[in-house]
């Protein structure tokens, strides 16, 4: 066989590097001669031996695995499953000079390549990655604590549950994303959302600096005064892989939380709403309200039931000035909880064990709208739209409707012209998530017209003629526009940026700024 004896010789020429080599799988020799073989095939221009090489240079705790290995599918699972990239092998790095190499063997071969951290990554452009290397970051988890200066250093793959567990043993607290299981770095790249942003500005808002490995291979540290910096607050998928970053951490002063969780049914979705935008007029920064609307038949077998959370920071129970105007509406369930900053993921389903948390198979495509407010019209209208799309004999009875109505005065202090986030103004992230079984392009277009109907909806009902859309929540068929702003100047010079630091455009399968 080719492989073999080629894989062999290459072995025997350099096994004077071996000491010290990554972890290569126990299940055996076959997967790495075939996929190395498979790797040759695609990419002509390198050859085993030089693959090789490239395995001796990485640490010794990195990890590589081939189709047909378990662990490659372990590393390489994600959580929506529609318009998904394809890749050939999967490497874990364990240091960030790691990436370094990869990035280089990938540019050296001509090798597509695509960083995964927790691959919550929902957007179908991913889907235009049809082989190449996965580098799973799942390995560069670590959160150092410079007390000195109230910053942190967090590793490009750490996770977010244990981020604030770390910092919050330790006095602190930062802006992370909300949900338990998401890892810190995917959401700040777009921005990012979380509990803190109305005291203290955007995930992204934090960076203090990054370490960043470029599409060149060589890792170059982005501070304020890089003009990276600025893109890299909220299109930063765009422009390499954040190995590591410094950002702003915060003593641990917003402990205390309570929350009301008030349920109705659907016919209360125009009132609802009614009472959303007088309560919420002047939202202050320790207030956060969402919604969920979702098919709970135990509750209502009829339709969706809306369930509302207002949740209050400082306070043992929340202040009856924020929920008296739902209580006046008769919720068919009312749960007030009180607690600390830790339990927010839990009374929202997004801890460890929560739904949204799991992978499981299936498609979960999301058509995010950012708001100034809600339209309480649109908002009936779009109820029995997804009531009538989300019934019980259909395929996406699993639909989630998502309304987010985090504080915003810490997002609005920044300057909005000094990120590429484009979308400051805007108080309301929403979004339907149609869950489906994956695998059938019918079903995927249906999808699709589906979410993009509800998403109209509202977006008429805002009165806008251009849409303004979340890149990390988004489906994929939205515009760079939709995703980093209308103002011209905003896609110029990001576009000039890619020229600059990526001209192949080896970062263009998430949000692509071309
Ligand atoms: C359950 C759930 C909860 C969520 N909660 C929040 C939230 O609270 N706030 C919020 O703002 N968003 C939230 N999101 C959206 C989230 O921001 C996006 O889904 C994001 O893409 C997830 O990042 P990831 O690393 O898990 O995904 P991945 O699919 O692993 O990564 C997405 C893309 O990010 C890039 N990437 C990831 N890591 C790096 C890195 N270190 N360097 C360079 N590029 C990198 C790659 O291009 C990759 O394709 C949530 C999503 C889900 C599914």
């Amino acid at each position: 066989m080719r492989w073999q004896s080629m894989l062999l010789a290459a072995a025997t020429a350099f096994s004077g590097l071996v000491a010290g080599m990554p972890i290569l799988d126990p299940e055996g020799f076959t997967p790495y001669a075939r996929g190395l073989e498979e790797l040759t095939l695609f990419s002509p221009g390198c050859s085993i031996p030089d693959f090789w090489r490239f395995i001796t240079r990485l640490s010794h705790n990195a990890e590589i695995y081939f189709q047909g290995q378990n662990k490659f599918n372990t590393y390489s699972i994600r959580w929506s499953n529609v318009g998904t990239p394809k890749v050939n092998i999967t490497i874990l790095p364990a240091t960030e000079n790691d990436v370094v190499e990869i990035v280089r063997l990938a540019n050296g071969c001509n090798i597509p390549f695509l960083a995964y951290n927790s691959a919550h990554g929902s957007i179908t452009t991913l889907k235009n990655m049809s082989w190449g290397i996965l580098i799973n970051l799942r390995k560069l988890s670590g959160v150092t604590i410079h007390a000195a200066n109230e910053t942190a250093t967090i590793l490009g793959g750490t996770n977010s549950k244990y981020m604030i567990q770390q910092l919050w043993d330790a006095g602190y607290q930062a802006v992370t994303g909300t949900c338990e299981c998401v890892n810190y770095m995917g959401p700040a790249l777009g921005g990012g959302h979380g509990w803190l942003q109305g005291h203290y500005g955007l995930i992204a808002d934090q960076f203090r600096s990054l370490n960043v490995v470029l599409a060149n291979g060589t890792k170059i540290t982005v501070g304020p005064d890089h003009e990276l910096f600025w893109a890299m607050n909220g299109a930063g998928h765009n422009f390499g892989i954040v190995t590591s970053a410094n950002i702003k951490i915060y003593p641990k002063i917003h402990t205390t939380y309570a929350i009301e969780i008030l349920t109705f049914t659907g016919d209360k979705a125009k009132d609802l709403y009614e009472a959303a935008i007088t309560t919420f007029a002047n939202q202050p920064v320790e207030v956060i309200q969402w919604s969920y609307w979702m098919n709970i038949p135990q509750l209502d077998p009829t339709g969706p039931i809306i369930e509302f959370y207002i949740i209050q920071e400082g306070v043992t129970a929340v202040d009856s000035q924020w929920t008296a105007a739902f209580y006046a509406l008769n919720p068919i369930a009312a749960n007030p909880q009180t607690g600390s900053y830790l339990d927010l993921s839990t009374w929202l389903s997004i801890n460890m064990d929560g739904p949204p948390c799991q992978k499981t198979g299936m498609a979960n495509p999301r058509f995010p709208l950012y708001l100034e407010s809600f339209n309480a019209t649109a908002m009936e209208e779009v109820y029995e739209a997804f009531k009538a799309g989300t019934n019980s004999s259909g395929p996406f009875y699993n639909s989630l409707f998502m309304f987010e109505g985090y504080s915003m005065q810490g997002v609005q202090a920044k300057n909005a012209s000094n990120a590429a986030f484009a979308w400051r103004n805007d108080n309301l992230l929403v979004a339907p998530l149609i869950q489906y079984q994956p695998g059938n392009p019918a079903l995927d277009e249906a999808a699709k017209q589906f979410g993009n109907e509800l998403r109209q909806i509202l977006h008429r009902g805002s009165g806008r003629t251009e849409m303004h859309t979340y890149v990390n929540y988004a489906y994929g068929d939205e515009t760079p526009e939709e995703w980093y702003g209308h103002e011209s100047w905003r896609l110029t010079k990001l576009r000039q940026l890619k020229t600059k630091y990526d001209p192949n455009n080896r970062f263009s399968f998430y949000g692509p700024v071309n």
